[in-house]
């Protein structure tokens, strides 16, 4: 049956999620509700129905659920108001700034039988979703190493992101969905993560980090590098998948990149290169076509799956598409990453957690 939304917060992400429900059917936008007047106006000079206050909508029965796009340090007593006034609930990444908060609004979900889902969009990126396609059609091998580098050149953007009490920061911006998506694809083959190391960055002066280094080690010995930066002019590739029978390289956002096959043998003898100022046999270029390039896979993912799937999940028709336990496990390790940079250390994972949040 279609449900009726009101989106909490008219900013960047909640316009583009109205955007999105346009093609959801089961989706009735019933209004917007912002604590800024401007951007209410703004939501009614588009055509939406305004509340002026987070009471009018949690009281009006009309409304089955909300979709919260706020900053990250409102998102819990929002969501917690609107279980306990019957709605369900969608919720914007981070969930919560802490492990325990998470769990008070988990606590109230069951309390009230509400359904809340947590907004981890990037699951559906195609780049993510071609990453996935390689590795488990085994085409480039036992995969050893995965890259996954988001970069850009202009600072952490001017409002709240630079505040720590609101969550701000790249950790709690970016790394929450590269890590979310790694833990995703190592759980559903039953890997457990092993350990943590990251290293934090603040190059732009502000109080909240501006980039990040994260090591993963997972038990198949598989690691992952996430790494994001704000003030990199030149950028990496985005994902960069090694194998020990390929290399899959995404070069942007736009999608250029290549899957790089061996055809030939792995070890075999070149002639030496000449390489600066000196000599490389090991590092030799391959020549003789014992190599095949080919195009990045086709993926069509669907983001509007994500709304239609929590409809489903209300009406009791389908599991949740973005589990409670996978968003606790990826804030539990999001602690472990600010407790490696604190300390300068790995973190070795508690391996009977570890199993747990893979089980
Ligand atoms: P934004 O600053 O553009 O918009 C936030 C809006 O919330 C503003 O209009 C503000 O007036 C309003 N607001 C603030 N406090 C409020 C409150 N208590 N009640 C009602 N409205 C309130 O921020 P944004 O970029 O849209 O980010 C919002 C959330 O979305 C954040 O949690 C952010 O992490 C998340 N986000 C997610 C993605 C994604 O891809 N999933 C992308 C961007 C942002």
């Amino acid at each position: 049956m279609t449900k009726n939304l009101v989106l909490i917060g008219y900013g960047g992400m909640g316009t583009r999620h109205l955007g999105r429900l346009k093609d959801v059917k089961e989706i009735h936008v019933q209004g917007v509700f912002d604590t800024d007047l401007n951007k209410l106006e703004a939501a009614a000079a588009a055509g939406y129905n305004t509340y002026l206050t987070l009471h009018a909508v949690l009281e009006d029965p009309q409304v089955d659920m909300v979709l919260i796009a706020t900053p990250n340090d409102s998102h819990k007593p929002i969501a917690i108001a609107a279980m306990r006034a019957g709605k369900h609930v969608l919720c914007e990444k981070p969930v919560t700034l802490s492990v325990n908060d998470f769990k008070e609004m988990l606590q109230v979900a069951k309390d009230t039988h509400r359904c809340l889902m947590v907004d981890q969009n990037r699951r559906w990126d195609e780049n993510y979703q071609m990453v996935r396609k390689v590795i488990e059609t085994g085409a480039i091998g036992d995969v050893y190493e995965i890259r996954n580098t988001v970069q850009g050149s202009r600072g952490i953007p001017g409002d709240w992101r630079r505040n720590a009490a609101q969550g701000g920061g790249m950790v709690y911006d970016w790394c929450v969905h590269l890590l979310d998506r790694i833990l995703l694809l190592k759980a559903q083959q039953h890997v457990a993560l092993t350990s943590v190391y990251a290293d934090l960055s603040y190059v732009l002066g502000h109080e909240v980090d501006d980039g990040f280094k994260v090591t993963l080690k997972f038990a198949d010995g598989m690691r992952a590098l996430l790494e994001v930066g704000t003030a990199n002019f030149i950028k990496l590739p985005e994902w960069y998948v090694a194998g020990t029978t390929g290399t899959m390289q995404i070069d942007d956002f736009e999608l250029h990149g290549k899957v790089v096959n061996l055809t030939g043998e792995l070890a075999k003898d070149a002639i030496p290169v000449e390489a600066g100022a000196g000599f490389t046999k090991t590092m030799a270029p391959r020549t003789d076509g014992s190599i095949i390039e080919h195009p990045l896979p086709e993926v069509h993912p669907d983001v509007r799956d994500w709304y239609r799937n929590f409809v489903a999940w209300i009406d009791g028709k389908a599991e949740p598409a973005v589990k409670n336990s996978e968003v606790l496990w990826t804030l539990q390790v999001i602690d472990m990453i600010f407790a490696s940079a604190k300390a300068d250390q790995v973190i070795h994972v508690d391996q009977a957690a570890a199993i747990h949040a893979i089980a």
